[in-house]
């Protein structure tokens, strides 16, 4: 039953879109891959499908999406990376066997070979996250305005003035905290 489960949200960028699938990490957190079925899905509908998923591969993919979540983080703020998180991101890049397939169109998708496993989907997320985290991707990694999300988002805008993770979800709640804010205040001119 799908609908149970938190929807997805999807961004243009593949590693903060994963990191995303994990959401409130300051609040009330909302898994969004809580099955290995909503793995298959979430990477079906980023591109990287999958044939199967196992409980332990879910388990490596969370590792991963932390693993990204606190090195993005820690580039966001100017920190030296976490050892554990560099490892982990290094490992599943080096196990994917994904490999880049041009299009007659002249688009870029990912083969992921007979098998389509997994690893070979999170190998390429962890190459996107290397990429990010690297500086390699003209943009700028920063942490979301919202004090219960925190998440470590990829700002593309000319200005690289962007607050929110999610300008739906967290951007929208800000705004219309700040508008019953003035509302309340007492005096205030409305
Ligand atoms: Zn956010």
């Amino acid at each position: 039953m799908p609908a149970a489960f938190p929807d997805f949200r999807l961004g243009k960028v593949l590693a903060t879109s994963f990191t995303g699938t994990l959401s409130e990490r300051h609040g009330d957190a909302v898994e969004r891959i809580p099955t290995p079925q909503r793995l298959v899905d979430w990477l079906a509908v980023n591109g990287l499908a999958v044939d199967s998923c196992t409980a332990a591969q879910l388990e490596l993919a969370r590792e991963l999406r932390e693993s990204i979540h606190a090195a993005a983080t820690a580039a966001a703020l100017g920190d030296t990376l976490p050892a554990a998180a560099v490892h982990v991101i290094n490992e599943r890049s080096a196990q994917g066997r994904a490999a880049a397939v041009l299009t007659p169109e002249g688009e870029r998708r990912w083969g992921l070979g007979p098998e389509a496993r997994v690893e070979d989907a999170l190998g390429v997320i962890a190459a996107d996250a290397i990429d990010i985290v690297a500086g390699e991707r003209d943009g700028r990694l920063a942490l979301c305005a919202s004090p219960t999300c925190r998440a470590a988002f990829f700002d593309t805008s000319r200005s690289r003035t962007r607050r929110w993770c999610d300008m739906n979800t967290c951007g929208n709640r800000e705004k219309k905290a700040r508008f019953h804010g003035r509302r309340k205040e007492p005096g205030a001119a409305g």
